[in-house]
């Protein structure tokens, strides 16, 4: 595999070249996608288009609502609203970026398209082992957020001038978010100089937190108080708390897209608890996030026992059983990991 390590300055040449030719680029990130897809996407997609670079940025699926308000999401357009629109920007790019994920399988249709394109692409992506599907692959996975590498990569292609207070707010929404404001996967100096050289265009991080983290709806705050009431399942002698979500329960509080966004990450304030898990019934599958505090590597838990992965705190995947088959394999799972559990 290819792989970019430092930024090495032959394969940016590579990139430099392409771009220095002005041909159309398409910036794509994963379904479902959180601050840092999102904030990681636009913060290049400013840059790329403040040089007058052609250059679109593809979801599969949607931008969440608390994101809505970023500077610059005019550069999205949204693959399953807009097929062909799509499948004509991919076709015409010269350079695809994939941003914050690591195989193609967790773009749907999209990443069918992106492996049979002829483009040049380059992952920027900070999950663990990533897969063989790019030309060039930027891969540092001890990083907490796919935005610092980006925020690195901007200043090498278009150097240090570029960077402006938009493109500064999205790189931090990007990191903020995947570190929950700092709380986790940031334990080392250089994410803390990127965010203050961020700060210094000036961007007010009370305001972006604001705008991220306050901006529930009544139902919202209704669910999570329905959630931890009735429906956390706390189990001391693992260490673990979980909480299960039957699309019924959603509809009841006029469940809308990012309702439950961070749920998974309340019950992990309760001392002593070091996992944590949510399932939420969606249309054919449970999808299941996972947290873990210390060493529990919640990504190879959900990696084999829950079709998914992730990082080691954060994690998530899915299943086609029933919510009831979903928690009964969870529960039962717990045994095998009760000395890990203990001493994480
Ligand atoms: P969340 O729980 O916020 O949906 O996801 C947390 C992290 O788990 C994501 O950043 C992603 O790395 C990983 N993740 C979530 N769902 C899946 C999945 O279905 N498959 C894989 N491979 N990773 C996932
Ligand atoms: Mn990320």
């Amino acid at each position: 595999m290819n792989l970019l390590g430092k930024m090495d300055s032959k394969k940016i040449k590579k990139i430099v070249n392409i771009i220095d030719k002005r041909e159309p680029v398409v910036i794509l990130t994963h379904s479902n996608p959180d601050g840092d897809a999102v904030g990681s996407s636009i913060a290049l997609g400013l840059a790329l288009r403040k040089s007058n670079i052609p250059v679109n940025i593809i979801i599969p699926d949607a931008i969440p609502v608390f994101l809505e308000w970023l500077p610059g999401n005019d550069l999205i357009t949204i693959h399953k609203d807009n097929q062909s629109a799509v499948t004509g920007m991919l076709s015409e790019a010269k350079i695809i970026f994939c941003l914050d994920f690591n195989d193609p399988d967790r773009i749907n249709a999209v990443g069918e398209m992106v492996k049979q394109s002829a483009a040049l692409k380059v992952l920027i992506d900070h999950h663990r082992d990533p897969s063989d599907f790019a030309d060039i692959t930027y891969s540092e996975p001890w990083r907490g957020s796919a935005g610092e590498m980006i925020y690195l990569f901007i200043k090498k292609v278009f150097g240090n001038d570029i960077l402006d207070k938009d493109i500064a707010t999205a790189l931090y929404v990007a990191i903020m978010t995947d570190t929950g404001n700092f709380r986790y996967g940031c334990s080392y100096p250089e994410i803390f100089h990127i965010a203050g050289e961020l700060m210094q265009f000036p961007i007010d991080k009370d305001e972006i937190y604001a705008k991220v983290y306050e901006n529930f709806s009544a139902d919202r705050m209704r669910l999570m108080g329905y959630c931890l009431h009735h429906k956390m399942v706390v189990l001391p002698e693992y260490n673990t708390a979980y909480i299960a979500l039957s699309s019924a329960e959603l509809r009841r509080f006029n469940y809308r897209k990012g309702d439950t966004e961070g749920f998974v990450n309340i019950p992990l304030s309760i001392d002593g608890i070091r996992f944590t898990a949510l399932f939420i019934e969606k249309r054919n599958i449970i999808k299941v996030s996972f947290r873990s505090k210390g060493n529990f590597p919640a990504n190879e838990f959900a990696e084999k026992h829950f079709n998914g992965g992730g990082h080691l705190n954060a994690a998530g995947g899915e299943l086609k059983d029933s919510m009831k088959e979903c928690i009964e394999k969870f529960v039962n799972l717990l045994p095998e990991y009760e000395e890990a559990l203990g001493k994480a």
